[in-house]
């Protein structure tokens, strides 16, 4: 006989926010394997869990994933959680969720709090489509490429971040996306939770001012630019040759404005430069 390796979502802040289910699992599995074995023994100890506990990080991912892979196989049930939340989410367990499905062993998921839903559904965003990104990149440079990246989706935009890098974030955010509705979400279930909504520029200059961002945090950020309905409107009566112009006055070089309007417009690098040119030499007529 195999066991089973359940994964099990446990409170991001709040010690209530545990299912019944969670709770028995945790008390009838052989093994707890844990991110932080003294973090979850305050869970436990909460709920007078005895079980017994194991470490399972980002550090040592590779070589347990093997190991716990092949107790379940003899038998053991196991279960893996997380700091918070949900395992899996921005926190390892994939690794031995692969092991454990290599090996066709059981893998049941025991589903309870994730903060990126806690704050989607509390944002007063839309919530039909959504892109969840994990944390941003800690650098400026792949930061931005990254969020060059979702520019387009016409998705809520969701990301963790840290409370030293928000502000910048957020002002990155601004630059590349365009001014839009957004929101952090704080300290979610805990006693200092608040989820401020405004501007992206308004949000980096509150998160500027020192003090003003500490806690966990998730940013959320509105599918479209504000003003964007005028902007479609004026874009499309645009010709080739305003759109590089504005592109540039924007700080884009001619090459990447010219990139980006043949993009906007689906055609290829080369016709939008034939037009461009042919718009260019009609203007000088
Ligand atoms: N596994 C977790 C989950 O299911 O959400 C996420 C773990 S990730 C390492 C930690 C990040 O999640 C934090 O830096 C923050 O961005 C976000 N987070 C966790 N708890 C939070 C809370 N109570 N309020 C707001 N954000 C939270």
């Amino acid at each position: 006989m195999t066991g089973t390796l359940y994964l099990v979502a446990t409170p991001i802040g709040n010690l209530e926010d545990i299912t019944h289910r969670a709770l028995r699992i945790l008390n009838e599995v052989d093994l707890i394997a844990c991110e932080d074995t003294r973090h979850t023994r305050k869970l436990l100890d909460h709920y007078q869990i005895k079980t017994k506990t194991t470490s399972y990080h980002e550090h040592n991912e590779r070589e347990r994933a093997a190991e716990l892979s092949r107790m379940i196989e003899t038998g053991a049930s196991i279960a893996i959680v997380s700091d918070a939340g949900t395992p899996g989410i921005s926190d390892p367990c994939f690794r031995l969720v692969r092991a454990c499905i290599e090996q066709g062993l059981r893998v049941v998921p025991v589903p309870g709090p994730a903060a990126f839903v806690a704050a989607l559904i509390a944002s007063g965003l839309p919530t039909d489509e959504f892109f969840f990104g994990g944390f941003l990149p800690a650098r400026s440079t792949a930061r931005r490429a990254r969020l060059s990246e979702v520019r387009r989706l016409p998705a809520t935009l969701i990301f963790y971040e840290s409370p030293h890098r928000i502000a910048e974030s957020l002002a990155d955010a601004r630059e590349i996306l365009g001014e839009r509705e957004a929101v952090v979400a704080r300290e979610l279930t805990k006693l200092h939770e608040d989820i401020a909504r405004g501007r992206l520029s308004e949000l980096a200059e509150r998160f500027a001012v020192e003090g003003a961002a500490r806690g966990e945090m998730v940013i959320l950020i509105d599918r479209t630019p504000l003003g964007t309905e005028a902007t479609i409107e004026t874009a499309a009566t645009m010709s080739i040759a305003e759109r590089v112009d504005a592109l540039e006055s924007e700080g884009l070089d001619q090459r990447a404005a010219l990139k980006r309007v043949a993009r906007d417009l689906g055609l290829p690098r080369a016709e939008a430069y034939r037009r461009l040119v042919a718009e260019r030499a009609r203007a000088e007529d």
